[in-house]
């Protein structure tokens, strides 16, 4: 706490990101980040807008990418948006479409960083209970409200919801936004993105973070109406310099072109997962459906934090988090083969021993 402080500064409680350690090598499946490098095209892509001229800055409205990406969805150009990470595109959208009157609903288990952005912006929200095996009720979202946010798949649940009853949802909140963040959509589950045709209230954000390999080219992208993103450039034009950096730009081009590369990374994550989630319901552990790049599970037995601390010392690093109702849960990302190999051996070996 500072003197110098707003009230707001003094106010806030900002979002912990996972661990990146340097101190030594982990196993790293503790932030969702995708075990295979991206597509070579990417760096070569990134290697020639390094030689090009970085003197220069870069295009403002993001053409080259925005036309890949309109091209990439089906959509014409205006209703595409990129950001620096998808991060930055919930962070414009809050301000854009939510204001302090009336509350925002997103499900009590999910990601963090929405009540920090409502908190930032001076919104107010309600959490929504999902059921105990996290499972969302689209019934539970058709009352008054001032918007809602819905990650599908949920983090860090993993736990996918049907199209159908996002359906439900739109339909009965015509007069809010409905953002439904799909950081992890390509592992498996089936995007909202067609439903912006017919749904002038749906903002489907997404990211190259996972499924493409990208967590540190920084680089998101959103769907919606025409005056939705709109909406998302005045704010974003509010702000000084915020575009997206020329290898960013280049490097995403080149990412959604390579389709074959993304399809085949993608099958191998998949594939993995069913092997992890098999493996691990033979050692007792009870594991959420997932249709993400990672896993939420938990062990009858044994405490979610001693396995979590266990599994670090031995060089894994999974996630945990000390918070009521998911404190007997890890999340565990997907890695390779081999990481998923040493990670079961040494679980067993936890798990056999303790
Ligand atoms: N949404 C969800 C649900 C996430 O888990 C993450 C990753 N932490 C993000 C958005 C942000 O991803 P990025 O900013 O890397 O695009």
């Amino acid at each position: 706490m500072s003197k110098y402080w707003s009230k707001l500064t003094a106010s806030l409680v900002p979002y912990v990101p996972g661990e990146q350690p340097k101190d030594r090598s982990y196993i790293k499946l503790n932030t969702n980040e995708n075990p295979y490098p991206p597509s070579p095209k990417v760096i070569e892509a990134i290697q020639a807008a390094a030689n090009e001229d970085l003197r220069l800055y870069p295009d403002p409205t993001c053409d080259e990418l925005v036309e890949t990406l309109a091209d990439y969805f089906g959509y014409p150009k205006d209703r595409i948006f990129v950001g620096n990470g998808s991060d930055e595109i919930l962070a414009f959208a809050f301000p854009a479409f939510y204001s302090a009157d009336k509350r925002i609903l997103f499900p009590d288990v999910t990601y963090t960083f929405y009540p920090v952005y409502a908190n930032l912006y001076g919104l107010k929200y309600e959490t929504v209970p999902t059921d105990e095996r996290f499972r969302i009720q689209a019934s539970d979202y058709c009352v008054p409200n001032g918007g809602i946010v819905l990650p599908n798949p949920n983090a860090p649940t993993a736990r996918y919801m049907l199209v159908d009853q996002l359906k439900v949802i739109l339909e009965a909140n015509k007069d809010q936004v409905v953002i439904v963040d799909e950081a992890y959509i390509d592992f498996g589950g089936q995007s909202a993105v067609p439903f912006v045709a017919e749904y002038p209230n749906l903002l489907v954000v997404q990211t190259l973070s996972k499924s493409r390999s990208l967590a540190g080219l920084r680089v998101g992208m959103a769907v919606g109406h025409p005056d939705l993103i709109e909406g998302l450039n005045r704010i974003k034009n509010s702000f000084n310099s915020y575009t997206l950096d020329r290898l960013a730009l280049a490097g995403a081009v080149a990412a959604i072109k390579d389709r074959k590369y993304f399809e085949e990374t993608n099958r191998k994550v998949v594939a993995t997962r069913t092997r992890t989630v098999e493996a691990l319901n033979e050692l007792g552990f009870r594991t959420i459906e997932s249709e993400a790049n990672f896993i939420f599970t938990t062990h009858p037995e044994r405490s979610a934090e001693e396995l979590f601390l266990s599994l670090k010392g031995k060089g894994i690093l999974v996630r945990y988090f000390n918070k009521p109702r998911i404190d007997q849960y890890l999340r565990v990302s997907i890695g390779t083969d081999d990481e998923m190999r040493q990670f079961l051996e040494v679980l067993r070996d936890i798990v056999d021993n303790a």
